[in-house]
């Protein structure tokens, strides 16, 4: 069965098109750098990772997926950027952080590797998909019995509207113009309930605020704009 259709080229090539300056702290992708330990906290509070096998989704350049193999995972990252592919994995070269990289989507990999990951990371990714649902549940396929799922996207909330497209990328220009779109923003009761519907058991759900004042990310209870979710494949 080929899945090659839940894809949006545009989006593909957007990323792409921006690669080679994906690893500049102070550049377009400056946020994925802040908010990286954070997300690395959150995935850490939930799931053991060294020595376990971890897919992350969507990976982009690496930022994620160097941190999970900084933690000590066996890490795979996947993305359908070749661009963005070659950047990460050039990154690893210099870092010495070793990840394996693969240009292949979530659900074809879910139909060659079901339940063979310990930890699946799918992060600022569904948001940019025509159909996410069907991420979802790959990522459910892909994670073993027992192993732990991680999203984070950005909810369909008027402030993060008025905070993650027209401030970040009108007025503060952290990220660059047309990035998002607030139409395919998901609220944490959707990505909560299309999870619950794949198997998947809620483990906590949490908030990536700014604080403009000292340019600083925090983890906290308001999901109004961008969140992170951790979800446990139940054992059979
Ligand atoms: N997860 C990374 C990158 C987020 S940017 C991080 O948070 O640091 C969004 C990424 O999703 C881009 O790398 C883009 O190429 C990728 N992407 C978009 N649609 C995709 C699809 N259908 N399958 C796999 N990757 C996709």
């Amino acid at each position: 069965m080929t899945h090659s259709e839940n894809v949006h080229a545009h989006e593909i090539h957007k990323f792409g098109s921006q690669a080679e300056r994906w690893w500049d702290t102070q550049g377009e992708f400056k946020t994925l750098h802040a908010v990286n330990p954070l997300r690395i906290q959150f995935i850490r509070a939930y799931a053991d990772i060294a020595g376990k096998r971890v897919v992350d989704v969507g990976c982009g350049g690496g930022i994620l997926s160097e941190g999970l193999a900084r933690a000590g995972g066996e890490v795979l990252g996947i993305d359908l950027s070749p661009e963005l592919l070659d950047v990460a994995d050039l990154h690893g070269l210099e870092s010495g952080v070793k990840v394996d990289y693969r240009k292949i989507s979530a659900e074809a990999l879910a139909d060659e590797q079901a339940a063979s990951f310990d930890v699946v990371t799918c992060m600022e990714m569904l948001e940019h998909v025509p159909d996410p649902v069907s991420v979802i549940q790959a990522c459910a396929k892909l994670v073993k019995p027992g192993g732990k799922v991680f999203f984070s996207t950005l909810n369909r909330h008027p402030k993060a509207w008025l905070l993650a497209i027209a401030a970040a990328e009108h007025v503060l220009r952290m990220i660059p113009k047309g990035t998002h779109d607030y139409k395919t923003f998901i609220k944490p009761s959707e990505l909560s309930s299309w999870a619950r519907a794949t198997g998947l058991e809620l483990l906590g759900i949490e908030g990536v605020s700014y604080n403009p004042l000292t340019q600083q990310f925090a983890l906290g209870k308001d999901v109004d704009v961008n969140y992170l979710a951790a979800f446990l494949r139940p054992e059979a």
